[in-house]
């Protein structure tokens, strides 16, 4: 594990370096969702805090495993089904795929506390893929100040598992150029400066294009 660990972090300074950014300005998330939470230990072990799940019941498994392990900061990735929503989501720190008005109604309706979201967005337009438009986007993020407890962060999406390297560049992009439209409206609900775009595959292409959430699964256990 600490070699994969080792391994991802060298790929991540190598391609801040080589964009002109801060490490600071990136913060790895590792998706555990794979794997047991044994296993999970082993990755906060090597020093990553951040996990990701996005299925709830291994979500609540692996928090009453880790808890001894405080602080880890909680990712729900992936879909949520509006049934469960009352059990995640004051389980987690981020929330990266809200995509309807009545999702962020049910989160409205049981979150105790502000809850960080991100907008999905769908920049590839693959059918199998969650999220808003590109064009509904803007739109979307300002109907949602109508449910007070949340909070857009930032958007994610996720490109194709075929796609060409400027293809990537393309994707992650317009991802950013979204954020900057969003965040230029100044809404007081949706501050918007973060990407969450990035997977094992792909996290380099992100963070040249200014991901600062990279979602890396796989990496971490092959
Ligand atoms: C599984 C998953 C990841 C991690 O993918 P890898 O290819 O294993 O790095 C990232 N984001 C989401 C939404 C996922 O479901």
């Amino acid at each position: 594990m600490k070699a994969n660990v080792a391994a991802i972090q060298e790929k991540i300074e190598a391609a801040c370096l080589a964009a002109g950014r801060s490490l600071d300005d990136v913060t790895l998330v590792c998706v555990s969702k794979s794997v047991s939470p044994e296993t999970a230990a082993l990755v906060v072990d090597s020093g990553v805090t951040h996990l990701a799940e996005n299925r709830m019941e291994k979500l609540l498994e692996k928090k009453a495993a880790l808890q001894a392990k405080e602080p880890i900061i909680w990712h729900f990735v992936g879909n949520l089904q509006r049934r469960k929503v009352k059990s995640v989501i004051n389980e987690i720190d981020y929330f990266h795929a809200l995509s309807s008005l009545s999702l962020a109604a049910e989160i409205e309706k049981r979150a105790e506390k502000p809850i960080k979201c991100f907008v999905q967005v769908n920049v590839s337009g693959e059918e199998s893929k969650q999220g808003v438009t590109p064009d509904e986007a803007a739109h979307f993020v300002a109907q949602v100040s109508a449910y007070p407890k949340i909070q857009v962060v930032g958007l994610m999406t996720m490109a194709p598992i075929d796609a060409t390297d400027s293809e990537l560049l393309d994707y992650f992009s317009t991802l950013r150029q979204l954020r900057d439209v969003i965040r230029a409206a100044g809404h007081a609900h949706a501050p918007c400066r973060e990407l969450s775009m990035g997977m094992s595959r792909d996290f380099e292409q992100a963070i040249q294009a200014g991901a600062t959430f990279i979602r890396v699964g796989s990496a971490f256990f092959e």
